[in-house]
């Protein structure tokens, strides 16, 4: 099964993409973890997508293409993977079309992850994650059990820099501009399924479960 969870920032594609990762084996490709590993890591590709995210614009498409063609040769993808993030342009939709067709696959179903833009402000500049292991918190909807510390591996948690109000409405409007238009690509192919995501992680979860029959 390859699925595409289309959504915007804060929606909880992340959450639900890994509890399916976990529950189904297939791995969760994120672009923006991608991009964060290669920010920590000091490479080159890192030093200049971080540009782009500081701000909340997108990283130009044929970065991230590069990044999901490679990604998806591995062997722990050959029997499904969770795109979570990937694609968010249409020529990157289209790109992943392509890299899939040279494999004789293609996206199985996208999901895309609905809610009110009022309700994501509030959840993205209260996120804290740990750049350890990924884990994700909320300030108030789920802290930690000690504020600031990761409950899996006890390292510190941190704000992402995008994370931060000023931030948070730019990468909306891009969503809105250059991603939505991807409701449109999926739909016209059949393989789109809408959820609603300002339920709890348990009700979306159940939601997917039925949208993935
Ligand atoms: P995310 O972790 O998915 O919220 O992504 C964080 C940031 O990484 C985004 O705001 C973009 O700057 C960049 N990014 C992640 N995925 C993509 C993508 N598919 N295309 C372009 N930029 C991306």
């Amino acid at each position: 099964m390859i699925l595409v969870f289309l959504g915007p920032p804060g929606s909880g594609k992340g959450t639900q993409a890994k509890r399916l990762s976990v529950s189904k084996g297939w791995p969760q490709l994120s672009t923006g973890d991608m991009l964060r590993a290669a920010i920590q890591a000091g490479t080159q590709l890192g030093l200049e997508a971080k540009s782009f995210m500081d701000k909340g614009a997108l990283v130009p498409d044929t970065v991230v293409v590069g990044l999901i063609g490679e990604r998806i040769l591995n062997p722990d993808c050959s029997s499904g993977f969770i795109l979570d993030g990937f694609p968010r342009t249409i020529p990157q939709a289209e790109a992943l079309d392509e890299l899939l067709k040279k494999q004789g696959r293609s996206v199985s179903r996208t999901i895309l992850f609905e809610i009110a833009d009022r309700l994501l402000v509030g959840r993205l500049s209260g996120r804290r994650t740990c750049p350890k292991d990924g884990s994700m918190f909320h300030v108030e909807a789920s802290p930690p059990k000690q504020a600031g510390i990761c409950d899996s591996c006890g390292g510190p948690l941190v704000q992402r820099p995008d994370d931060q109000e000023s931030v948070i409405e730019k990468r909306l409007q891009v969503y809105h501009q250059q991603t939505a238009p991807l409701v449109g690509y999926y739909q016209g192919a059949g393989i789109l399924r809408a959820i609603v995501a300002s339920e709890s992680p348990e009700a979306v979860a159940n939601q997917l479960a039925v949208a993935l029959k």
